[in-house]
């Protein structure tokens, strides 16, 4: 396998938001190289997921963190890479994931749960050596999770990315990140949706219609969707036709 290991500082753009409820900003951030495990990704898609609204406003959010690049839904290629890095090649497509997955721990073996135990879900905003690649005039930034996909470049732990058929749509790959496969996953491997069951979905959102497809990809017999947004209602159907 060849190996890209790029000691280069990256100066990019991103949407930086400085403080609870303030507006993004579009700014000149540097980017550091990857560390031994982790991808520098160049970016190509983004997509809006409402955790990124919670952690902008930060009323509901446990930990604010300013200033901070938002955005955890979103698709790239890979730039460089570091020293421990396998199965990963500079252009390859991948999206970041919400959850890690080592693929060795007890989690991640059983297949009873994706809560990898050797890197764990932080709300911490940094990578897992409580550091970040990410800076503004000296400032540190902070990630959204385990990435940033609303900047051009991003850094990211390599157990945090899932490579993709590079022959899938880009900007429909993105929403696979975080909300769509949420519900997706929802209906196929927690509720386990059998044939000919009948399926109501509350809310026809991204996570919504990941419920309706996963149920349709299950033999659901009928699917009803609910949502007091009337707007809602044809990209519901969409998905059923
Ligand atoms: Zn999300
Ligand atoms: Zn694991």
């Amino acid at each position: 396998m060849s190996k890209s290991s790029s000691s280069q500082i990256i100066t990019c753009k991103a949407a930086v938001i400085w403080g609870c409820g303030e507006p993004l900003k579009v700014e000149e951030i540097q980017i550091d190289p990857p560390k031994s495990t982790e991808v520098r990704v160049r970016m190509l898609y983004a997509s809006l997921c409402h955790t990124d609204i919670i952690r902008a406003l930060g009323k509901e959010d446990p930990l604010p963190l300013f200033p901070r690049v938002l955005g955890h839904e979103g698709v790239g290629a890979v730039e460089s890479f570091g020293d421990e890095v396998d199965g990963l090649e500079e252009g390859d497509y991948v999206i970041p994931t919400m959850l890690a997955e080592c693929g060795a721990c007890e989690n991640c073996t059983l297949a009873k749960t994706n809560l990898c135990l050797t890197y764990p879900f932080s709300l911490g905003g940094l990578m897992s050596d409580g550091t970040s690649r990410m800076s503004i005039k000296g400032h540190k930034l902070y990630n959204m999770f385990s990435c940033s996909t609303w900047s051009e470049y991003m850094v990211v732990d390599s157990k945090f990315v899932c490579k993709i058929d590079p022959s899938i749509a880009l900007p429909h790959a993105s929403l696979l990140s975080c909300g769509f496969s949420t519900g997706f996953g929802a209906a196929w491997k927690e509720a386990r949706v059998k044939k000919g069951s009948t399926v109501a979905v509350l809310g026809l959102g991204a996570v919504g219609l990941g419920v309706t497809e996963g149920a349709r990809m299950q033999g659901a017999a009928k699917i009803i969707g609910i949502d007091k947004n009337i707007m809602k209602k044809r990209q519901g159907a969409s998905f059923l036709e």
